[in-house]
């Protein structure tokens, strides 16, 4: 449920921003045609299409920003973990050391991991604790 939750706020955040850009091409059209003769109304109506697309390029950013913030952080919890992974090949002694400090995350990718929040024992395909719902990394 939660694998690739970066990829699809990002995903999102896309069909989202696209959706308000075609509803605002319609209004403006829309409006074009029915408020032709009163030019004041049309610049305000206008205006408020504007100012609606910008409000969207603002939530798509945001939002987008925050998909990308969680795809990389993943990314790099992944890293760290074949980091240590290789590491722990080469001089298991200060491995050990590490993986201890960041938690059971590392080492057997068949066993479960332990919530470093709770200490609650959770199945490897989980990224959040069933029990506090917390992030795995
Ligand atoms: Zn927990």
């Amino acid at each position: 449920m939660f694998n690739d939750v970066g990829k699809k706020i990002k995903t999102l955040a896309t069909v989202f921003f696209i959706f308000i850009l075609i509803f605002a091409i319609i209004i403006a059209i829309v409006e074009l045609i029915l408020l032709r003769s009163v030019p004041l109304l049309w610049l305000i109506v206008l205006i408020s299409i504007a100012f609606a697309v910008f409000c969207g390029w603002i939530s798509y950013a945001l939002l987008y920003g925050y998909g990308e913030l969680i795809d990389s952080s993943r990314k790099l919890a992944d890293n760290t973990s074949l980091l240590l992974k290789t590491f722990s090949a080469t001089s298991p002694s200060i491995a050990s050391k590490i993986s201890t400090k960041s938690g059971k995350t590392t080492g057997n990718s068949d066993a479960a991991w332990v919530c470093e929040y709770c200490g609650y024992e959770n199945p490897m395909i989980t990224s959040f604790c069933r029990n506090c719902q917390k992030s795995r990394y």
